[in-house]
């Protein structure tokens, strides 16, 4: 990496910082060569459940497996339909097509982009099954409203927590909410493992044994197989590098936290706006997003300056070639296709230093500076 630039996301520092914990960790899990299934596992899952506040946890092999596994569990299929939001990465959708339900799609809260649960009520039908709240971004999704809708309509809730490890709902750890909470650990999330793999939390005992059951073959013993399930086991490598990194978690949120506040200050006055967490939220900045006018301009003077920049999402899931057949048309969800046209993400990583928020900073001052002179030069 050249020392100038400053990408949207830095794995080799983390990397470097904790290398001399991670490579013993593999070293024992290959010395030992159970490689499935093991202690490792065994500990990431109970650590991982307790730091959420959940009972129980099942390691998989990925988010969006998580998400298929959860659904299944809770035993939606064919016919039925799964409420929640298009302002999401296209797993959410992916998994609810595997089971063969459909995704009934409401719009987001225009500030902290999550899912408005005042709009879940006028899209449930008598084949509604299940909501899916995504806690997007690092916020979560205002959980006590969703629950009682749940409760009143006998809906199953399933978190998408996959952007939020370590978010707080009220106090309360996302992933202790739902019948089941899905959290992807891919390696850019909040907590990422080296690889491919996934968690699942619940607090009920009888479907974290269907969990259990359907991600290794149906099978409680071996070739014995109660239920058509899948291979969506979580490896022990990935399990020994996520005990490595889990104890770093909330010390690596508290720096997200504080680059977020850095970049708030600077920038809600010369932005269009900046994150908002609501007073009930701890919000854990997977991306810091922002929004502005004239993006395209906005991106490429960041990238003059060798700075990375992203945007969380260009297309909303609605509006995706690949859900055209759900019927969806330009302006059914007017906040969440507004809100795609004008955010941006900036550089967000817990090794982040002062010095290249305050160049992102500048940078950005920068950008409107010159933007402002073309326009009078424009005028003239
Ligand atoms: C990353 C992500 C997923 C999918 O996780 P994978 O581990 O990549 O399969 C699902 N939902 C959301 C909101 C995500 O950000």
């Amino acid at each position: 990496m050249p020392t100038n630039e400053i990408p949207l996301n830095d794995l080799q520092a983390e990397f470097q910082s904790i290398k001399h914990e991670v490579m013993p960790a593999i070293e024992r899990v290959l010395d030992g060569m159970q490689l499935f299934l093991g202690p490792q596992c065994h500990r990431f899952e109970e650590d991982f459940a307790r730091y959420c506040g959940s009972r129980y946890g099942v390691a998989v092999s990925n988010g969006t497996d998580a998400l298929v596994l959860a659904l299944r569990a809770c035993q939606v299929s064919a016919g039925d339909e799964v409420i929640t939001v298009a302002n999401t990465f296209i797993a959410t959708v992916e998994a609810i097509a595997q089971v063969g339900a459909r995704p009934v799609f409401i719009d987001i809260d225009p500030q902290t982009y999550v899912m408005d649960w005042r709009q879940i009520e006028a899209v449930v039908t008598p084949r509604t099954r299940a909501i899916i709240p995504v806690h997007l971004f690092g916020h979560p999704v205002e959980m006590q409203p969703v629950l009682d809708i749940a409760r009143r309509h006998n809906l199953r809730v399933i978190e998408d927590a996959s952007q939020a490890h370590g978010a707080t709902y009220q106090g309360r750890r996302v992933g202790s909410f739902g019948d089941i909470a899905c959290f992807s650990l891919y390696y850019s999330k909040n907590l990422g493992a080296y690889g491919e793999a996934g968690i699942c939390t619940t607090g009920n005992g009888e479907l974290a044994e269907t969990l259990r059951i359907l991600r290794d073959h149906g099978s409680r013993v071996r070739y014995q197989h109660d239920l058509l399930g899948m291979n969506n086991r979580i490896d022990e490598l990935q399990a020994a590098i996520l005990n490595v990194k889990l104890p770093y978690l909330d010390r690596w949120n508290a720096r997200r936290q504080s680059h977020a506040r850095a970049y708030n200050d600077a920038l809600q006055d010369i932005v269009e706006q900046i994150p908002v967490a609501r007073s009930w939220a701890s919000h854990v900045y997977y991306v810091y997003v922002i929004q502005v006018r004239e993006r395209d301009h906005f991106r490429n003077a960041l990238q003059q300056a060798a700075i990375g920049t992203g945007v969380h999402y260009p297309i909303p899931l609605h509006l995706q070639s690949a859900c055209r057949h759900y019927g969806y048309a330009p302006g059914s969800l007017p906040i969440t296709e507004a809100a795609s046209e004008r955010i941006v993400s900036l550089p967000m990583y817990p090794e982040l230093t002062g010095e290249q928020i305050e160049r992102v900073i500048s940078t950005i001052r920068l950008s409107r500076v010159t933007r402002a002179t073309a326009r009078v030069a424009r005028t003239i």
